[in-house]
């Protein structure tokens, strides 16, 4: 048997990265970023306003207070998108509204609130001190031109968008999203749907698992359900060998007389079966055809739904070249007693709270790798490392949270 961090990184070694493409605005989220992003001008590209109100000279307005205010003459209006058409000389405002470009000569903003007569187009009365800039949102805060704002390898968020938005770009570069075939096995699993005959069970893992890799930018091929024979399987992998960047199947790869997936892979590929010294997921299938990676997930919904957290993730992240492919992990207390022989790595599914300044985790409750509830009650999984033999309470432990 090899170990976990053994396994992964065989798997991991030969991936080669996608080729990249250009993806427009609207299809970018999720997308790892091919070319490093700079910006070409500074943001704000000029001086602007941050609030509602008057632009003025903070000299002007040095002395004012609700007792003494400081009537300025109220020279233009700018709203948003228009620019000043003139220069702000001693005595006199201009009414400004939030995002405007600042009047040459102006150097601070009064907000509308820290004024009087509001209705009085001509004149303003200032009420309080500003100090000079206040309320200016000065040209390049956010960003100056040649910055580098997005390195390559990022994954994109809504705010690296937005970022990229903002820059005026309609279109960067990304790398290939991975198209993976997902195909479920056994002849007692039915599609979701169908009515139930006896001894079946509804197919979990091949949605779950499209779930996982979506979430890791990947796009499916949906395969459906394979029944435990071996000639089927075989079809169905050819197939898929020839359609998918990556094929992941479920169940079959255990020791079972119907678990054949081992066998068809050797047979039209190269296959590597591996026990590796973990709970779940112990029995793993890793191999390729058709020089295409291909990964036999063990069928028990959370052990599927594990392994393909902890091994598919990386690797589909790894093909779209991402700067970061494992999840970021978290110490926490683990606030009960855990069982546990040195010697394997566990996986165990774990609520997880931020209680007086740390991390807290308890388990969801039953840890069988059938127990898919116990999946949707967690947070994330605790890993206890192979050479740890159990875990008191307030030991601490490092949880990788799945949001
Ligand atoms: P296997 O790895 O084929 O021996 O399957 C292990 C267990 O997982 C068995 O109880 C199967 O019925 C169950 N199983 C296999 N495939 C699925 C699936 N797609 N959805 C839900 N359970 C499954
Ligand atoms: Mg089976």
């Amino acid at each position: 048997m090899i170990s976990f961090h053994e396994a992964r990184n065989k798997m991991l070694e030969g991936i080669k990265p996608l080729p990249s493409e250009k993806c427009s605005l609207d299809n970018l989220l999720g997308r790892i970023l091919a070319q490093d992003s700079t910006a070409s001008f500074d943001i704000p590209p000029r001086d602007n306003s941050a609030m509602d109100g008057f632009a003025v000279i903070a000299a002007d307005v040095a002395g004012a207070s609700e007792q003494s205010p400081v009537t300025l003459q109220v020279i233009e209006d700018v709203p948003a998108g228009k620019v000043a058409t003139k220069s702000l000389k001693p005595g006199q405002a201009i009414r400004i509204m939030t995002g405007a470009q600042i009047p040459e000569g102006a150097d601070a903003v009064v907000p509308v609130e820290l004024t009087e007569g509001k209705l009085q187009k001509e004149k303003c009365k200032i009420l309080q001190v500003v100090k000079q800039g206040a309320n200016v949102r000065r040209q390049g805060e956010d960003v100056t031109s040649g910055q580098l704002l997005i390195a390559k390898g990022t994954r994109l968020r809504p705010q690296e968008v937005g970022l990229i938005a903002s820059l005026g770009l309609m279109e960067v570069i990304v790398y290939k999203q991975p198209v993976i075939g997902i195909i479920s096995s056994g002849n007692e699993v039915a599609a979701p749907g169908q009515p139930l005959k006896p001894g079946q069970i509804y197919d979990a893992n091949r949605f779950s698992v499209a779930g996982q890799v979506k979430e890791a930018g990947a796009v499916v091929n949906d395969y459906g359900i394979v029944p435990d024979d071996l000639e089927a399987i075989k079809n169905i992998l050819n197939k898929a060998g020839q359609e998918c960047d990556v094929i992941i199947t479920s169940g079959g790869v255990s020791v079972g007389d119907y678990d054949l997936m081992k066998q068809a892979l050797s047979s039209i590929g190269q296959m590597n079966f591996w026990q590796v010294k973990q709970k779940p997921g112990k029995p793993l299938a890793f191999g390729h055809i058709n020089g295409q990676p291909v990964i036999g997930l063990p069928g028990n919904p959370v052990s599927s739904m594990v392994v393909c957290d902890q091994y598919v993730r990386p690797l589909l992240l790894r093909m779209q070249e991402a700067t970061n492919i494992f999840r970021e992990q978290v110490t926490a207390y683990s606030d009960q007693e855990i069982r546990k022989q040195a010697g394997r790595t566990e996986f165990l599914r774990t609520r997880v709270q931020f209680i007086d300044g740390a991390y807290h985790a308890v388990l969801t409750g039953p840890q069988g790798s059938g127990i898919l509830t116990s999946m949707v009650q967690a947070d994330g999984l605790m890993i206890l490392p192979e050479e740890c033999g159990g875990v008191k309470p307030g030991d601490m432990v490092n949880v990788e949270l799945f949001g």
